[in-house]
């Protein structure tokens, strides 16, 4: 079996099983060993070697999934994006990224990079002018995120690549917003993908895992550093991570579909000022999201109309939850300024469009009516609060 040649589906049905020679057993077994035969074989297995029977099948499965020849797996996103970044910059390197990170990429570069003398620099804007006037004689590696969050800003992928390529610097990007369902950014020219699998590789809210796909060449330059640093997910969650990802084309592709339904939806109330999704005609970015991506992910956000609260609006769903997170079969619902961007001052929320009401919205799986319904029921509830208080 070529797996180039392979469906979405089937990728992540069958590539890296492990066959169970024993037992003829229908799935993979797991081994929890952390201990293996030392003398007389090829390879010294051991599970801080990223090497286990589990792990190293998996990651065919996310090598084949992001079309890279090699991927590891992590014990979170945040230990995928830190090896990444350890295993590529050293003391006097710059990184150019992207503004609008997620919030713990973010904090982790402004609190650890200065402790080692790596320098950077946060792009004013996410066109690819922007990333060329950030970079320096000493950048390394440019970082993006397409979509973003929470405001589902698309960058142009091939344009930053080719950019990058001509100066030689290295390129990655977190796809954890769209998957490898929805957007395979390498095929564009990024060298290394990364994602967080606590989201929609685990898509039941229970896992916490991460990876990164890429060359083998890069992949062996992280694996050299991740060794050290000791970031490893223990088996048994790499067992469960293959579990949930047999289902994660049909997951994926079940909630891009209702939220591209609930977007239109949510464009057309009049309790809504405004909806973020790349896949509305009337997003900014809609040809360039259609250009680079396969289906336009299951995250949105609206705004609700000045004066509606978001905190009361929340509070009013009975079925959607509003939790940190994202990306599980069941829809959740955060308010970025109340969580996120809390530590911000209003002005500067302000400046970067983050509304009081705004409300970021992970689509689930759930029936569209009932989905709607329970917004419509939170929305009038909330603007019935409204009424008494002025009454
Ligand atoms: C959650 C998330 C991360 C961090 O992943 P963890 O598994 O929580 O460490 C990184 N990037 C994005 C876009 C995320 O949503």
């Amino acid at each position: 079996m070529t797996k180039e040649k392979l469906g979405l589906n089937t990728i992540c049905t069958h590539v890296g099983e492990i066959k169970d020679e024993q037992f003829k057993g229908a799935i993979s077994p797991i081994y929890l060993s952390s201990s293996y035969e030392f003398l007389d074989v090829d390879v010294k297995r051991y599970p801080r070697y990223f090497n286990t029977p589990n792990q190293e099948h998996l990651s065919k499965k996310i090598a084949a999934l992001e079309h890279t020849e090699a991927a590891l797996i992590f014990a979170s996103g945040m230990a995928a994006i830190s090896h990444m970044f350890f295993a590529f910059l050293k003391t006097g390197d710059h990184i150019v990224l992207q503004n609008t990170l997620y919030g713990g990429t973010s904090n982790f570069i402004r609190e650890e990079f200065p402790k080692y003398g790596i320098e950077f620099t946060f792009t004013n804007g996410s066109n690819a002018s922007d990333f060329e006037s950030a970079i320096q004689a000493n950048t390394k590696l440019i970082h993006i995120e397409t979509p973003s969050n929470p405001l589902l800003t698309i960058t142009d992928i091939k344009k930053v690549a080719d950019l990058a390529k001509s100066k030689g610097i290295l390129t990655s990007i977190d796809n954890t917003f769209a998957s490898p369902v929805n957007q395979n950014p390498v095929d564009f020219g990024i060298d290394l993908v990364m994602h967080s699998a606590t989201k929609y590789f685990g898509g039941h809210s229970d896992i916490c895992a991460g990876a990164v796909a890429g060359s083998q060449e890069h992949i062996d330059i992280i694996w050299n550093v991740s060794k050290n640093l000791g970031g490893s997910l223990s088996d048994f969650t790499v067992w469960m991570l293959e579990r949930s990802m047999k289902t994660m084309g049909l997951r994926v592709k079940a909630q891009t579909k209702n939220a591209r339904k609930m977007a239109k939806w949510l464009n057309k109330h009049e309790s809504i000022e405004k909806v973020y999704y790349p896949g509305l005609k009337s997003h900014p970015d809609y040809e360039l999201a259609k250009s680079q991506m396969n289906g336009f992910g299951a995250m949105l956000s609206f705004e609700l109309k000045e004066g509606l609260d978001a905190h009361k609006f929340q509070k009013e769903l009975r079925l959607i939850k509003s939790s940190m997170s994202l990306a599980g079969v069941e829809s959740t619902v955060i308010s970025p300024a109340l969580t996120s961007h809390a530590l911000l001052s209003q002005e500067e929320r302000d400046t970067i469009g983050i509304k009081d009401g705004l409300i970021r919205f992970s689509v689930g799986i759930e029936s569209i009516k009932d989905l709607k319904a329970d917004i419509s029921n939170a929305i009038l509830k909330t603007v019935n609060t409204i009424e008494k208080t002025d009454a």
